[in-house]
């Protein structure tokens, strides 16, 4: 059987939806029977292959120009894009940042926090630029389905990925989201 191809990235985020993923539990069995993970945060191969994916999965905010650059990378390479997690659906706790405005987010974390000694503002290529507007990723790409919640449950994962798997449209309905395992 050709197992479908699923590639996960995260964004701004703090790596809990995709652990709220492996509680699926031993449910990932019966998923990898039918899925091969091609790439992910946590497997060698980060970036999603060249000739693409049927499924993206996207964890976290859009923060900074890198995490808008990793969002179309993967939004060109896969066929269904689903953004899990209230970052990825609307900016989530990082959106508090545009409370007070990026540059005095930074200033407070970097220079002025109690516990800082010499502090500096990190400036690097390889970190990106700071946005001035925190969102959540489909203002930046095309997005299919969202997945809310902080983590959204791993029912929540398991129906999506499986009525997918059965081409069918997943409407995720508060049973799934709020129910624990
Ligand atoms: S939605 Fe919650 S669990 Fe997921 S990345 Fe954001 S803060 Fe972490």
């Amino acid at each position: 059987m050709t197992k479908v191809k699923v590639a996960t990235d995260w964004l701004a985020g703090c790596a809990g939806c995709h652990m709220s993923l492996l509680d699926i539990d031993e449910r990932i069995v019966k998923l990898l029977e039918a899925v091969e993970f091609t790439s992910s945060p946590v497997t060698d191969l980060k970036h999603p292959p060249k000739e693409g994916v049927t499924v993206g999965i996207l964890e976290g905010a859009i923060c900074n120009s890198h995490n808008v650059e990793v969002a179309k990378q993967m939004r060109e390479r896969c066929q269904i894009l689903i953004a899990i997690g209230d970052c990825a659906t609307f900016g989530g706790i990082p959106a508090m940042r545009n409370m007070c405005g990026t540059q005095e987010a930074l200033n407070r974390a970097y220079l002025e926090a109690e516990s800082v000694v010499n502090g500096i503002i990190p400036d690097s290529p390889e970190l990106g630029k700071p946005l001035d507007m925190v969102t959540g990723v489909g203002e930046v790409v095309k997005v299919d389905l969202f997945i809310p919640g902080c983590p959204p449950r791993a029912n929540a994962f398991w129906y999506a990925l499986t009525e997918l798997l059965a081409g069918r449209t997943p409407v995720i309905l508060p049973r799934e989201l709020f129910t624990y395992d």
